[in-house]
């Protein structure tokens, strides 16, 4: 599907189509394994544990997770949302109060513009394009994820990753992006281009989040998804 550019930065901008968002909670099996961060021993130890973790492993040990001070805070863990085989994988930065409370990522105001700029690319929540968060806990007052608290759940999303061997990944915001392309380089020096993440092709753009403050630069981020949906159309070509 594409639509006018008009009417996309329309929706990008000033009046965002809100849409349906897909339900996809984690159903947990009643014999998952949990792994939390207190029980397995060095860093390590705990991410190699981690790296052969099916779904039902993987989710329950996010759920269940005690590897850093936010688990005291938060009120669950939030896993993603989607697509198991997505083609496409999305990865913000950390759960708002919303997604905390829903249990599901970018379910607040960034999340129904995130849903907009999907739409404009002819994308959908829940179909072909998996959601993800580097955090998977809320940090108190929506602060800064610490580096202590991105090198605890990275291994998560790591295997999620793996899990899901998605052809193309956006990545939305300085979190996501420099915690996968291991790197301090400014988003707007990082944007443009094609990146590789392990072999899968990484594209950078501006958070929902900070377009809902900074109106310019929706502009950049349409080009940036009209770069993600060219790249996805020379991979699957
Ligand atoms: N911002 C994010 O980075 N992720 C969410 O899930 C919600 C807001």
């Amino acid at each position: 599907m594409s639509l006018p550019r008009e009417t996309v930065l329309k929706e990008l901008g000033l009046s965002p189509v809100w849409r349906l968002k897909s339900l996809d909670k984690p159903e947990l099996p009643e014999n998952a394994h949990a792994i939390s961060g207190d029980d397995t021993g060095p860093a390590t130890d705990r991410r190699a544990q981690i790296q052969r973790m099916d779904w039902p492993e993987l989710k329950q040990a996010i759920l269940t997770c005690t590897a850093c001070d936010l688990h005291q805070t938060r009120t669950q863990g939030v896993v993603g949302v989607g697509d198991e085989k997505a083609e496409w994988l999305i990865i913000g930065e950390a759960p708002g109060a919303d997604e905390d409370a829903q249990g599901e990522p970018f379910v607040g105001q960034a999340g129904k513009l995130l849903d907009a700029m999907l739409a404009a690319i002819g994308l959908k929540r829940g179909e072909n394009v998996y959601i993800a968060n580097v955090l998977k806990s809320r940090p108190p007052g929506n602060r800064n994820p610490s580096p202590e608290e991105v090198a605890a759940c990275l291994p998560y999303l790591e295997r999620q990753i793996q899990l899901i061997q998605p052809k193309l990944i956006l990545a939305l915001g300085r979190f996501a992006v420099q915690s996968l392309l291991n790197t301090e380089e400014a988003i707007s020096r990082l944007r443009g281009s094609v990146h590789q993440y392990q072999g899968v092709p990484l594209i950078v753009t501006y958070h929902p989040a900070y377009l809902l403050r900074n109106l310019p630069d929706k502009a950049r981020a349409w080009e940036d998804l009209c770069l993600a949906r060219e790249t996805m159309a020379s991979l699957k070509s």
